[in-house]
Protein backbone atom coordinates (compact mmCIF):
# COMPACT_ATOMS: atom_id res chain seq x y z
CA UNK A 1 0.00 0.00 0.00
CA UNK A 2 1.33 3.60 -1.05
CA UNK A 3 1.48 5.88 1.73
CA UNK A 4 -1.33 8.90 0.89
CA UNK A 5 0.30 12.37 0.77
CA UNK A 6 -1.75 15.47 0.43
CA UNK A 7 -0.46 19.02 -0.64
CA UNK A 8 -1.60 22.16 1.18
CA UNK A 9 -0.57 24.80 -1.11
CA UNK A 10 0.22 24.11 -4.54
CA UNK A 11 2.36 26.67 -5.17
CA UNK A 12 6.33 26.92 -6.17
CA UNK A 13 7.34 24.36 -3.72
CA UNK A 14 3.67 22.40 -3.74
CA UNK A 15 3.21 21.83 -7.06
CA UNK A 16 6.90 20.23 -7.35
CA UNK A 17 6.94 18.21 -4.73
CA UNK A 18 3.09 16.58 -5.73
CA UNK A 19 5.37 15.88 -9.16
CA UNK A 20 8.26 14.23 -7.17
CA UNK A 21 6.02 11.86 -4.78
CA UNK A 22 3.65 10.68 -7.82
CA UNK A 23 7.18 9.49 -9.23
CA UNK A 24 8.04 7.24 -6.05
CA UNK A 25 6.55 3.81 -6.47
CA UNK A 26 5.95 3.97 -2.56
CA UNK A 27 3.55 7.08 -1.96
CA UNK A 28 1.04 8.71 -3.63
CA UNK A 29 -0.55 12.27 -4.24
CA UNK A 30 -4.25 12.05 -2.98
CA UNK A 31 -4.97 15.24 -3.00
CA UNK A 32 -3.87 19.02 -3.44
CA UNK A 33 -5.72 22.84 -1.99
CA UNK A 34 -5.74 26.00 -3.80
CA UNK A 35 -7.60 29.03 -2.24
CA UNK A 36 -8.38 30.31 -5.92
CA UNK A 37 -8.57 29.24 -9.65
CA UNK A 38 -5.45 29.92 -11.37
CA UNK A 39 -3.16 28.53 -14.16
CA UNK A 40 -1.68 26.35 -11.52
CA UNK A 41 -4.95 24.91 -9.94
CA UNK A 42 -5.22 24.34 -14.23
CA UNK A 43 -1.80 22.32 -13.89
CA UNK A 44 -3.06 20.11 -10.90
CA UNK A 45 -5.96 19.26 -13.16
CA UNK A 46 -4.35 18.45 -15.93
CA UNK A 47 -1.70 16.46 -14.20
CA UNK A 48 -4.44 14.30 -12.82
CA UNK A 49 -4.33 15.55 -9.15
CA UNK A 50 -7.48 15.77 -6.80
CA UNK A 51 -7.55 19.81 -6.80
CA UNK A 52 -9.51 21.01 -3.22
CA UNK A 53 -10.70 24.28 -2.33
CA UNK A 54 -7.93 25.88 0.58
CA UNK A 55 -11.17 27.19 2.88
CA UNK A 56 -15.13 26.42 2.73
CA UNK A 57 -15.55 29.92 1.46
CA UNK A 58 -12.70 29.65 -1.32
CA UNK A 59 -15.25 26.71 -3.14
CA UNK A 60 -17.83 29.39 -4.80
CA UNK A 61 -14.74 30.98 -6.50
CA UNK A 62 -13.62 27.87 -8.41
CA UNK A 63 -17.68 27.19 -9.05
CA UNK A 64 -17.95 30.16 -10.75
CA UNK A 65 -14.74 29.77 -12.72
CA UNK A 66 -16.32 26.33 -13.51
CA UNK A 67 -13.48 24.73 -11.75
CA UNK A 68 -14.42 21.22 -10.55
CA UNK A 69 -13.14 20.68 -6.88
CA UNK A 70 -13.41 17.86 -4.58
CA UNK A 71 -14.25 19.57 -1.77
CA UNK A 72 -11.82 21.20 0.96
CA UNK A 73 -9.18 20.98 2.93
CA UNK A 74 -11.61 19.28 6.18
CA UNK A 75 -12.20 17.10 3.39
CA UNK A 76 -9.25 15.98 2.28
CA UNK A 77 -7.43 15.79 5.50
CA UNK A 78 -9.26 12.20 6.83
CA UNK A 79 -7.77 10.64 3.42
CA UNK A 80 -4.17 11.33 4.33
CA UNK A 81 -1.13 9.74 6.00
CA UNK A 82 0.81 13.29 5.52
CA UNK A 83 0.34 16.22 4.75
CA UNK A 84 3.20 18.48 3.04
CA UNK A 85 2.41 22.19 3.82
CA UNK A 86 3.46 24.44 1.09
CA UNK A 87 2.17 27.71 2.18
CA UNK A 88 3.58 30.46 2.16
CA UNK A 89 6.12 31.12 5.73
CA UNK A 90 4.18 31.73 8.48
CA UNK A 91 0.89 30.44 7.56
CA UNK A 92 1.58 26.79 8.11
CA UNK A 93 1.71 27.66 12.30
CA UNK A 94 -1.93 27.79 11.99
CA UNK A 95 -2.04 24.93 10.37
CA UNK A 96 -0.39 22.99 12.69
CA UNK A 97 -3.02 23.05 14.93
CA UNK A 98 -5.49 21.19 12.36
CA UNK A 99 -3.14 18.55 11.38
CA UNK A 100 -2.84 17.24 15.27
CA UNK A 101 -6.35 17.83 15.84
CA UNK A 102 -7.18 15.44 13.00
CA UNK A 103 -3.88 12.92 13.64
CA UNK A 104 -2.53 13.33 10.40
CA UNK A 105 1.47 13.44 10.41
CA UNK A 106 2.68 17.04 8.50
CA UNK A 107 6.04 18.04 7.21
CA UNK A 108 6.40 22.39 6.84
CA UNK A 109 8.77 24.15 4.87
CA UNK A 110 11.75 26.21 5.51
CA UNK A 111 9.65 29.75 5.84
CA UNK A 112 8.34 28.14 9.40
CA UNK A 113 10.98 28.18 12.48
CA UNK A 114 12.54 24.93 14.20
CA UNK A 115 10.04 25.76 17.49
CA UNK A 116 7.23 24.73 15.14
CA UNK A 117 7.88 20.66 14.72
CA UNK A 118 11.51 20.46 16.64
CA UNK A 119 12.74 18.54 13.79
CA UNK A 120 14.77 20.22 11.20
CA UNK A 121 15.41 18.13 8.33
CA UNK A 122 17.92 17.04 5.53
CA UNK A 123 18.47 13.71 3.87
CA UNK A 124 21.76 13.85 4.30
CA UNK A 125 22.74 14.93 7.60
CA UNK A 126 19.85 13.73 10.20
CA UNK A 127 17.36 11.67 8.36
CA UNK A 128 16.94 9.74 11.65
CA UNK A 129 15.87 12.75 13.73
CA UNK A 130 12.72 12.43 11.44
CA UNK A 131 12.48 8.63 11.81
CA UNK A 132 8.23 8.27 12.89
CA UNK A 133 8.55 11.78 14.09
CA UNK A 134 4.47 13.36 13.63
CA UNK A 135 5.90 16.89 11.94
CA UNK A 136 9.22 17.66 10.65
CA UNK A 137 10.21 20.87 9.06
CA UNK A 138 12.64 20.70 5.69
CA UNK A 139 14.76 23.63 5.90
CA UNK A 140 15.30 26.43 3.86
CA UNK A 141 16.77 25.79 0.08
CA UNK A 142 20.08 28.41 0.98
CA UNK A 143 20.44 26.39 4.68
CA UNK A 144 19.84 23.06 2.21
CA UNK A 145 22.37 24.15 0.14
CA UNK A 146 24.94 24.82 3.00
CA UNK A 147 24.50 21.81 4.75
CA UNK A 148 24.84 19.30 1.14
CA UNK A 149 28.25 20.46 0.38
CA UNK A 150 29.39 21.24 4.43
CA UNK A 151 28.05 18.05 5.92
CA UNK A 152 30.29 15.76 3.71
CA UNK A 153 33.13 18.27 4.19
CA UNK A 154 32.49 17.60 8.13
CA UNK A 155 32.08 13.87 8.13
CA UNK A 156 35.71 13.71 5.86
CA UNK A 157 37.88 16.35 7.30
CA UNK A 158 35.93 17.77 10.75
CA UNK A 159 34.94 21.34 10.86
CA UNK A 160 37.16 24.13 12.43
CA UNK A 161 34.57 27.20 11.48
CA UNK A 162 32.75 28.38 8.84
CA UNK A 163 32.27 31.65 6.92
CA UNK A 164 29.41 32.38 4.17
CA UNK A 165 28.44 35.21 2.21
CA UNK A 166 24.75 34.51 0.50
CA UNK A 167 24.05 36.69 -2.62
CA UNK A 168 20.18 35.79 -2.64
CA UNK A 169 18.08 35.80 -5.11
CA UNK A 170 15.60 38.87 -4.97
CA UNK A 171 12.14 36.63 -5.69
CA UNK A 172 11.33 33.82 -7.58
CA UNK A 173 11.13 34.06 -11.76
CA UNK A 174 7.54 34.19 -11.60
CA UNK A 175 6.87 36.76 -8.45
CA UNK A 176 5.37 40.49 -8.22
CA UNK A 177 6.99 40.81 -4.79
CA UNK A 178 10.62 40.57 -4.13
CA UNK A 179 13.75 42.75 -4.37
CA UNK A 180 13.90 46.07 -5.90
CA UNK A 181 14.59 46.45 -9.86
CA UNK A 182 18.44 47.99 -9.24
CA UNK A 183 19.46 47.89 -5.47
CA UNK A 184 21.51 45.35 -3.68
CA UNK A 185 20.30 45.40 -0.84
CA UNK A 186 22.57 44.07 2.87
CA UNK A 187 20.65 42.03 5.65
CA UNK A 188 21.22 44.63 8.48
CA UNK A 189 20.83 41.91 11.34
CA UNK A 190 23.64 40.68 11.66
CA UNK A 191 24.77 37.91 11.61
CA UNK A 192 22.13 36.60 9.60
CA UNK A 193 19.53 33.67 10.36
CA UNK A 194 21.20 31.23 8.32
CA UNK A 195 24.01 30.07 10.38
CA UNK A 196 21.50 29.13 13.59
CA UNK A 197 19.26 27.54 10.93
CA UNK A 198 22.06 25.39 9.52
CA UNK A 199 22.85 24.69 13.04
CA UNK A 200 19.69 23.02 13.62
CA UNK A 201 20.57 20.37 10.87
CA UNK A 202 24.48 20.48 11.96
CA UNK A 203 24.08 20.46 15.24
CA UNK A 204 27.13 22.44 16.98
CA UNK A 205 28.62 23.75 13.72
CA UNK A 206 30.69 27.00 14.35
CA UNK A 207 29.27 29.28 11.31
CA UNK A 208 28.34 32.57 10.76
CA UNK A 209 26.70 33.78 7.82
CA UNK A 210 26.28 37.65 6.04
CA UNK A 211 23.73 37.91 3.22
CA UNK A 212 22.31 40.07 0.70
CA UNK A 213 19.70 40.44 -1.42
CA UNK A 214 20.07 40.83 -5.61
CA UNK A 215 18.10 42.00 -8.53
CA UNK A 216 17.87 38.49 -10.29
CA UNK A 217 15.32 35.53 -10.17
CA UNK A 218 17.32 32.46 -11.16
CA UNK A 219 19.72 31.11 -8.08
CA UNK A 220 21.15 31.66 -4.88
CA UNK A 221 24.73 32.18 -4.95
CA UNK A 222 27.34 31.17 -1.94
CA UNK A 223 30.84 32.56 -1.06
CA UNK A 224 31.66 29.82 1.23
CA UNK A 225 34.81 29.98 3.56
CA UNK A 226 35.81 26.46 5.72
CA UNK A 227 38.61 26.06 8.25
CA UNK A 228 39.30 22.35 8.13
CA UNK A 229 40.19 20.35 11.26
CA UNK A 230 42.38 18.01 9.18
CA UNK A 231 44.69 19.27 6.12
CA UNK A 232 43.17 18.18 2.41
CA UNK A 233 44.10 18.40 -0.94
CA UNK A 234 41.81 20.13 -3.67
CA UNK A 235 41.50 17.19 -5.54
CA UNK A 236 40.34 15.64 -2.22
CA UNK A 237 37.79 17.41 -1.76
CA UNK A 238 36.55 17.56 -5.32
CA UNK A 239 35.96 13.71 -5.16
CA UNK A 240 34.39 13.89 -2.15
CA UNK A 241 31.65 16.38 -3.40
CA UNK A 242 31.58 14.07 -6.86
CA UNK A 243 30.48 11.14 -4.89
CA UNK A 244 28.29 12.87 -2.60
CA UNK A 245 24.45 13.13 -3.24
CA UNK A 246 22.45 15.79 -5.65
CA UNK A 247 25.84 17.93 -5.37
CA UNK A 248 26.77 18.69 -9.28
CA UNK A 249 30.27 20.63 -9.86
CA UNK A 250 30.38 22.70 -13.03
CA UNK A 251 33.20 23.87 -14.23
CA UNK A 252 33.97 27.89 -15.45
CA UNK A 253 36.22 26.34 -18.18
CA UNK A 254 33.21 24.38 -20.18
CA UNK A 255 32.09 27.46 -20.29
CA UNK A 256 29.47 27.37 -16.92
CA UNK A 257 30.35 30.97 -15.88
CA UNK A 258 26.98 31.85 -14.23
CA UNK A 259 24.28 31.26 -12.80
CA UNK A 260 22.48 31.39 -16.23
CA UNK A 261 24.47 29.40 -17.81
CA UNK A 262 23.29 26.61 -15.18
CA UNK A 263 19.79 27.11 -15.38
CA UNK A 264 20.44 26.61 -18.81
CA UNK A 265 22.30 23.17 -18.57
CA UNK A 266 19.57 22.22 -16.33
CA UNK A 267 17.36 22.45 -19.60
CA UNK A 268 19.79 20.91 -21.68
CA UNK A 269 19.78 17.70 -18.83
CA UNK A 270 15.80 17.58 -19.78
CA UNK A 271 15.19 18.32 -15.82
CA UNK A 272 11.59 18.95 -15.76
CA UNK A 273 10.75 22.25 -15.21
CA UNK A 274 14.13 23.26 -15.72
CA UNK A 275 14.97 22.57 -11.88
CA UNK A 276 18.41 22.17 -11.01
CA UNK A 277 18.02 20.37 -7.71
CA UNK A 278 21.51 19.00 -7.48
CA UNK A 279 23.86 22.15 -5.74
CA UNK A 280 26.17 23.26 -8.30
CA UNK A 281 29.54 23.69 -7.22
CA UNK A 282 32.18 25.41 -9.76
CA UNK A 283 35.17 22.73 -9.59
CA UNK A 284 37.82 25.87 -10.61
CA UNK A 285 36.64 28.25 -8.27
CA UNK A 286 37.93 25.66 -5.20
CA UNK A 287 40.97 27.05 -3.47
CA UNK A 288 42.79 25.40 -0.57
CA UNK A 289 45.44 27.96 1.51
CA UNK A 290 46.82 25.49 4.26
CA UNK A 291 43.72 24.11 5.99
CA UNK A 292 41.37 26.88 5.04
CA UNK A 293 38.83 25.63 2.18
CA UNK A 294 37.67 28.67 -0.26
CA UNK A 295 34.62 27.72 -2.43
CA UNK A 296 31.48 29.09 -4.56
CA UNK A 297 28.28 27.07 -5.10
CA UNK A 298 24.83 28.15 -6.43
CA UNK A 299 21.41 26.98 -4.81
CA UNK A 300 18.22 26.77 -7.44
CA UNK A 301 15.96 28.03 -4.81
CA UNK A 302 12.66 26.78 -5.99
CA UNK A 303 13.78 23.55 -6.40
CA UNK A 304 16.82 22.12 -4.53
CA UNK A 305 13.95 20.98 -1.08
CA UNK A 306 11.61 18.96 -3.30
CA UNK A 307 13.91 15.17 -2.42
CA UNK A 308 14.11 16.86 0.69
CA UNK A 309 10.86 16.00 1.04
CA UNK A 310 10.62 12.73 -0.52
CA UNK A 311 13.00 11.71 2.12
CA UNK A 312 11.29 13.36 4.62
CA UNK A 313 7.94 11.43 3.97
CA UNK A 314 10.13 7.94 4.03
CA UNK A 315 11.68 8.56 7.53
CA UNK A 316 8.20 9.77 9.30
CA UNK A 317 6.70 6.79 7.67
CA UNK A 318 9.14 4.54 8.28
CA UNK A 319 9.25 3.74 4.49
CA UNK A 320 13.12 3.09 4.27
CA UNK A 321 15.70 2.92 7.08
CA UNK A 322 19.27 3.84 5.43
CA UNK A 323 19.10 7.56 4.29
CA UNK A 324 21.44 6.78 1.77
CA UNK A 325 19.43 4.50 0.22
CA UNK A 326 16.35 6.67 0.43
CA UNK A 327 18.24 9.13 -1.54
CA UNK A 328 19.32 6.83 -3.99
CA UNK A 329 15.61 5.90 -4.49
CA UNK A 330 14.29 9.40 -4.22
CA UNK A 331 16.74 10.40 -6.80
CA UNK A 332 16.74 7.45 -9.41
CA UNK A 333 12.38 8.02 -9.71
CA UNK A 334 13.02 11.80 -10.85
CA UNK A 335 15.84 11.48 -12.85
CA UNK A 336 18.78 13.57 -10.65
CA UNK A 337 20.74 9.80 -11.44
P1 LIG B 1 4.10 30.25 -3.16
O1 LIG B 1 3.53 31.57 -2.84
O2 LIG B 1 4.68 30.02 -4.51
O3 LIG B 1 3.01 29.13 -2.93
C1 LIG B 1 2.21 29.09 -1.77
C2 LIG B 1 0.89 28.41 -2.08
O4 LIG B 1 0.07 28.43 -0.91
C3 LIG B 1 0.09 29.09 -3.19
O5 LIG B 1 -0.52 28.10 -3.97
C4 LIG B 1 -0.99 29.88 -2.41
O6 LIG B 1 -2.17 30.01 -3.17
C5 LIG B 1 -1.21 28.97 -1.23
N1 LIG B 1 -1.74 29.66 -0.05
C6 LIG B 1 -1.57 30.95 0.31
N2 LIG B 1 -2.20 31.19 1.50
C7 LIG B 1 -2.79 30.03 1.85
C8 LIG B 1 -3.60 29.63 2.94
N3 LIG B 1 -3.92 30.48 3.92
N4 LIG B 1 -4.04 28.36 2.98
C9 LIG B 1 -3.72 27.47 2.02
N5 LIG B 1 -2.96 27.78 0.95
C10 LIG B 1 -2.50 29.05 0.88
O7 LIG B 1 5.18 29.95 -2.01
P2 LIG B 1 6.44 29.00 -2.12
O8 LIG B 1 7.56 29.76 -2.71
O9 LIG B 1 6.04 27.69 -2.71
O10 LIG B 1 6.80 28.83 -0.57
C11 LIG B 1 6.16 27.86 0.24
C12 LIG B 1 7.05 27.54 1.42
O11 LIG B 1 8.28 27.01 0.92
C13 LIG B 1 7.44 28.74 2.29
O12 LIG B 1 7.62 28.31 3.61
C14 LIG B 1 8.79 29.16 1.72
O13 LIG B 1 9.58 29.86 2.65
C15 LIG B 1 9.37 27.77 1.42
N6 LIG B 1 10.42 27.78 0.41
C16 LIG B 1 10.31 28.54 -0.73
C17 LIG B 1 11.34 28.55 -1.65
C18 LIG B 1 11.28 29.40 -2.88
O14 LIG B 1 12.29 29.92 -3.29
N7 LIG B 1 10.15 29.55 -3.52
C19 LIG B 1 12.48 27.75 -1.43
C20 LIG B 1 12.53 26.92 -0.30
C21 LIG B 1 11.50 26.95 0.63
Amino acid sequence: MKVKVGINGYGTIGKRVAWAVNKQDDMEIVGVTKTRPSYESSTAIREGLPLYAAHNEDTDNFEKAGVKVQGTLNDLLPKVDVMVDCTPGGVGEKYKILYDKVGVKSIFQGGEGHALTGVSFNALANFHEAWGASSARVVSCNTTGLVRTLFPLQQTFGIQKVFASLIRRGADPADKKGSALNAIEPSLKLPTHHGPDVKTVMHGLDIQTMAVMTPTTLMHLHCIVVDLKEKAGEKEVLDLWDSSPRVRLVSGKDGVKNTGQIMELAKDLGRPRGDMMDIAVWKDGVKMVDSTLYYYQAVHQESDVVPENIDCIRAMMKLEQDNLASIERTDRAIGLR
